[in-house]
């Protein structure tokens, strides 16, 4: 009786110690993120940060305000400190090499989230979406709302990139012009301003204001007396900005509907748009799921074990092909905003209402 009495208080005694020690018992993990100024990203971080703290994890998160050198400046610190594991979304994809070489030199394993690092060795691994897969996605959303495989046509559509230091900018386009460009190229449509590749269509840092800008400029220049019926978005932000500048000049009434617009990350006000009828569609990407494959990633690493992957081909960063994992991205409309993104608890429905 008195042994067993010992041993249940011995027992009793451990647990607070253990539940605590598992706190964070597994170490360090820095996470870079690149700007709080769009809402995708700011679930990315509180999506890992909760990943990685369920596993054991401690955490260090910080935004780098869409500033090339605050990034630089933040993950410079954060190798300091001695991570078991940097986990960075680049702003700019080519200008962490220095560091990368520093936090490698120091034991430090990387890996790339959602946007590649380029023209460094220094990284282990990459997990992201499918990002060819999702201009594919954008593009043929606008060609079947647009009815070309019926032979429906000539349409006038415009074309927007996104930022041409993210590598994912320039998937995004390549997949959408690889459905986009048969109908170019047979005439059924037409891209009145002529202004093609992501030289010519992208948008620096992915801002909106200057995506509204450029929409201005096209339809003064080309769109005097032509309809506009369509815009390639890569992202939702530019969506915003694009449907603002058509609307300054007549569109999206009774008379005159909204051009058919993609996008990307299903942020609240796009979804809301697409259930006012105005931004045409967007696409979902669950970070909750990206957390979760990046947090298994670190967990392998930690085990001297190799993180699944699911593309060794697709992603080389100038120096090395780097070992991916590729998500599915999912096209969202007025037709299953609920299932998708409701239904699946990423967002209550009062949120988009
Ligand atoms: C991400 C997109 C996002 C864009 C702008 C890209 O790197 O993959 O999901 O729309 O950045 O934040």
């Amino acid at each position: 009786m008195k042994r067993l009495f010992l041993k249940t208080l011995v027992a009793v005694m451990a647990l607070p110690m253990i539940s605590l020690a598992h706190a964070d018992d597994k170490g360090l993990v820095a996470v870079s993120m690149p700007t709080k100024s769009s809402a995708r990203w700011i679930a990315d971080g509180d999506n890992m940060v909760k990943a990685l703290k369920a596993e054991g994890y401690a955490t260090d998160l910080q935004y780098g305000d869409d500033d090339i050198p605050n990034q630089l400046a933040q993950i410079e610190n954060m190798v300091t400190k001695k991570p078991k594991v940097l986990v960075i979304a680049a702003i700019d994809g080519t200008t962490l090499t220095d560091v990368l070489k520093k936090a490698h030199d120091a034991g430090v394993k990387v890996i790339a989230y959602d946007r590649l690092i380029k023209n460094s060795p220094d990284v282990d691994y990459y997990a992201t979406f499918d990002n060819f897969k999702v201009g594919v996605l954008q593009a043929q959303s606008i060609v079947d709302k647009l009815g070309l495989k019926e032979g429906k046509g000539p349409f006038n559509i415009e074309l927007f990139g996104g930022s041409p230091d993210d590598n994912n900018a320039y998937f995004f386009y390549n997949g959408a012009m690889s459905v986009l460009d048969p109908y170019i190229k047979s005439g059924k449509l037409v891209v009145r301003s002529k202004q093609f590749g992501m030289d010519k269509v992208g948008t620096l840092r992915w801002d909106g204001a200057v995506a509204q800008a450029r929409m201005d400029n096209l339809l003064s220049a080309y769109y005097g007396n032509a309809k506009l019926d369509a815009v390639l978005s890569p992202y939702d932000g530019l969506s915003i900005g694009i449907l603002s500048s058509v609307k300054g000049v007549g569109y999206c009434t009774a008379q005159q509907p909204c051009p058919i617009v993609s996008g990307q990350d299903a942020e609240v006000p796009s979804v809301k748009s697409i259930l006012h009828g105005e931004q045409y569609s967007t696409i979902f990407k669950d970070t909750r799921n990206l957390a979760k494959v990046t947090v298994a990633m670190i967990d392998a690493m930690m085990q001297g074990k190799q993180p699944e992957v699911n593309d060794t081909k697709t992603y080389n960063n100038g120096v090395k092909i780097v070992p991916s994992y590729l998500l599915s991205p999912v096209l969202v409309d007025a037709s299953n905003w609920k299932p998708v993104l409701v239904d699946s608890g990423y967002y209550k429905e009062s949120q988009l209402k």
